[in-house]
């Protein structure tokens, strides 16, 4: 048998083989012009396969941990179905007197905090970890359901990253970066609610394409940011074609001249950044709520004179309307409510 390269207990009745070990971890490629990745429920693991570049990666030896029964059951509801469950994993193994227990793509070193943890080594976990490993170890908590075990270390690591969690200014008008979807991950399964509304209400309005997940398990958040953009951006473009079908069938526009003018000038507008009924599709890739909104504020309205008179015709797009928000309100569109309702329902 192989001799463990790490026993948190010596006297340990568990052997943890970690399988393919360091996988690649949420790899991001740049997905504007990608589809959705397709679901996966919250708790399920899939790991990547190919690095970065899409190359195979060279298969790793295994990594074997040494670890208590009691102290996994104690502090993990994964392991303590696992050890009263009828699986062979609750049973030891009578050639070697050990619980056999697999896992695979795990970045050892995660793992290796963790089971430090959860076996109260405390003197030998890190203070700090970077944001990479603090997304890691979310992964592996939200997996092995430990959370309250890492509570008081999360409060300890946290201050340390938060600096990179992604604010209104670094994403406006439509970034929607990997840092964004880590930290939704971190958030969630951390509960930590400041951050989880912050980052929330950034991918809500700045993501310009479906939220990637990058197969962690943050699908219902997904779900949820996705369902707000596209009903969002909708609502905006339903709002933009009445427009346009009001000045083309002259219910807008106080003459046949002004409709005429209002109508090639919104056309000609929305062209710019392809948001005509015929230049966009759902979901809408490239537009994210806040770009959309950005450009309608930029589009201004046609200055023209009559012959008659030196007088500017006083009609104005959206009637004047300098912002779209107030019949963004009156279409009962309001982003910031349906962003604070924790309680709708997704498509
Ligand atoms: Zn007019």
């Amino acid at each position: 048998m192989h001799t463990p390269s790490h026993k948190l207990d010596p006297d340990g009745d568990v052997l943890l083989t970690l399988h393919n070990p360091a996988a690649p971890f949420a790899v991001w490629v740049n997905r504007t012009l990608l589809p959705p990745p397709p679901p996966h429920s919250d708790s399920q693991h899939v790991s990547a396969k190919t690095d970065d570049d899409g190359s195979l990666s060279a298969k790793k030896p295994d990594v074997r941990f040494l670890l208590s029964s009691k102290h996994l059951s104690l502090a993990s509801d994964y392991f303590k179905r696992m050890f009263r469950s009828p699986w062979k994993e609750s049973s030891a193994d009578l050639s070697t007197g050990y619980h056999h227990v697999d896992a695979k793509d795990w970045d050892p070193d995660a793992l290796l905090i963790l089971m430090q943890i959860l076996h109260c080594q405390n003197a030998a976990v890190p203070t700090s970890v970077d944001l990479e490993m603090l997304a890691k170890l979310a992964v592996l908590v939200d997996y092995y359901r430990c959370h309250d075990a890492t509570t008081i270390w999360v409060k300890t690591w946290i201050p340390n990253v938060k600096d990179s969690v992604p604010s209104v200014k670094s994403c406006f008008p439509n970034k929607c970066g990997r840092n964004l979807i880590l930290w939704i991950l971190i958030a969630r399964v951390f509960d930590l609610q400041d951050i989880s509304r912050t980052v929330f209400e950034v991918a809500c309005k700045y993501c310009p394409c479906p939220l990637p997940t990058l197969d962690l398990p943050i699908v219902s958040v997904a779900e949820k940011v996705n369902s707000i953009r596209l009903h969002t951006l909708e609502g905006i473009f339903d709002i933009l074609d009445w427009f346009l079908a009001s000045y083309l069938n002259g219910t807008a526009g106080c003459s046949m001249e002004c409709s005429a003018m209002l109508l090639g000038w919104l056309t000609k507008r929305m062209d710019g950044p392809k948001i005509l009924p015929d230049e966009r599709e759902c979901p809408y890739l490239g537009h994210s709520t806040a770009s959309v909104i950005e450009a309608i504020k930029g589009f201004g309205s046609p200055r023209w004179y009559h012959n008659d008179d030196e007088l500017e015709h006083p009609c104005k797009l959206f009637y004047g309307q300098t912002e779209l928000g107030t019949w963004i309100a009156l279409r009962g569109l309001d982003l910031e409510s349906l962003i604070n309702d924790p309680n709708r329902r997704t498509r």
